[in-house]
């Protein structure tokens, strides 16, 4: 990640309520992103297979070609700038794949997808405070919770509509406001816990939201009451099925306000701060800490500490995720054999008795401060015993 010279981009997102014209424009606008979306991975899926790699640009004249088609003539009623924009996401989403920072590109589906359409300049206007979007005649009823920094204009808009039926915009600007912090000496290494959100190589551990192990329970009930609703139940699935999508809502919405706070404080209190590099691939092979941090709050964490970082001008190293952090003695730097994950305090035969999580942390910042020393990264350990099948899962997978 590099750090931002000059201003920092930065997104302020609000709730508005959309006229019934515009929720009908948004909704179509959706349809056709996730339709060209998923047609575009069809068509670099099937290039794949060839062996063949499909880019942006060949992507986008097959969109212009889809258009003339009489069946997808309907991609032309809606504003061409959001649909161009899923073409650049999917871009990335390869991008990551081939650089194995992630899985491969996945279609999305009409029910779980999260809603969402964005907007480069060209398809919105931003004038004395109001916000109109392309195909759309009157700027949106937008509840302007904070104010944006004075004479900023957004780069980019987001229009997204989460399953309880919210709708959000997100502005993208550059801030002028935000500043460097001063220096400091300090580095912290951090670890996924089980017990706990996060622990510091400082020993301070953070726990989850007070609320989110009520709110969990609320779901799960929640979400029995509606998987016991009857398929030809119509009115109650759908009263069930909201109230799922409404706690949901609260849970994410609790969780970043937590994340948020938590990594202001990281950013501010750090000069350097050490991250393993969890990926989704390693998150879903251990359920037990996929279960303790989602993948969506990790990814969360990883990013706002990043783009913060960058603001302030703060560094954040990811320590690669086959890094033995939970078995080497952070004093002395034996390996050990073994450590089961309820395993959770531990004498090395150094003498040394170790927090499980905050050794962890302890050898994460330890290996991301020489990374920086050495400008080499850390290597995966072959000779544990799971290096194995660490070393199989890197090669990348053929398979959609
Ligand atoms: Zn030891």
């Amino acid at each position: 990640m590099s750090v931002a010279t000059t201003c920092v981009k930065r997104a302020f997102k609000y709730r508005f309520y959309p006229t019934d014209a515009q929720a009908a424009e948004l909704s179509r606008t959706f349809g056709c992103v996730r339709k060209v979306y998923n047609l575009a991975l069809a068509a670099r899926t099937e290039a794949w297979a060839r062996q063949e790699r499909i880019n942006y640009n060949a992507t986008s004249a097959m969109l212009t070609a889809w258009k003339k088609t009489g069946e997808l003539a309907f991609l032309n009623d809606v504003s061409s700038v959001p649909l161009q924009q899923c073409l650049r996401h999917l871009q990335t989403a390869f991008s990551n794949f081939f650089a194995k920072r992630a899985r491969y590109p996945r279609f999305k589906s009409r029910k779980k997808s999260r809603r969402s359409a964005e907007y480069t300049s060209s398809g919105f206007r931003f004038r004395a405070g109001g916000l109109t979007l392309a195909k759309m005649n009157e700027p949106l009823d937008v509840v302007w919770s904070r104010p944006l920094p004075e004479g900023v204009s957004p780069s980019t808009v987001t229009v997204s509509q989460d399953g309880a039926g919210r709708w959000f915009v997100s502005l993208l600007c550059e801030d002028p406001a935000v500043k460097r912090l001063a220096a400091t000496g300090s580095a912290v290494g951090i670890d996924v816990g089980l017990d706990h959100l996060l622990t510091q190589s400082t020993g301070e551990k953070i726990a989850n939201p007070r609320h989110e192990r009520k709110d969990r329970a609320l779901l799960a009930k929640a979400q029995r009451s509606l998987s016991r609703k009857a398929k030809g139940d119509g009115s109650n699935r759908v009263k069930a099925r909201r109230k799922v999508a409404k706690i949901h809502a609260r849970i994410t919405d609790r969780r970043r306000d937590h994340l948020h706070k938590l990594t202001t404080r990281l950013v501010r209190d750090n000069q350097t701060i050490v991250i393993e590099d969890l990926t989704v691939r390693n998150m879903v092979k251990n359920r037990k800490l996929a279960r303790a941090i989602s993948d969506a709050a990790w990814s969360d964490f990883r990013s706002m500490l990043e783009y913060k970082a960058a603001w302030y001008g703060r560094e954040v190293i990811a320590v690669d995720r086959f890094f033995p952090s939970s078995k080497l003695c952070s004093h002395c730097g034996t390996l050990q054999g073994t450590m089961p994950l309820n395993v959770r305090t531990w004498t090395c035969d150094c003498g040394t008795t170790h927090d499980r999580d905050v050794n962890a942390a302890r050898n994460l910042l330890a290996a991301g401060l020489a990374v920086t020393v050495c400008g080499a990264g850390v290597r995966p350990q072959r000779s544990s015993p799971g290096g194995q099948s660490a070393t199989k899962q890197k090669t990348p997978r053929r398979e959609p």
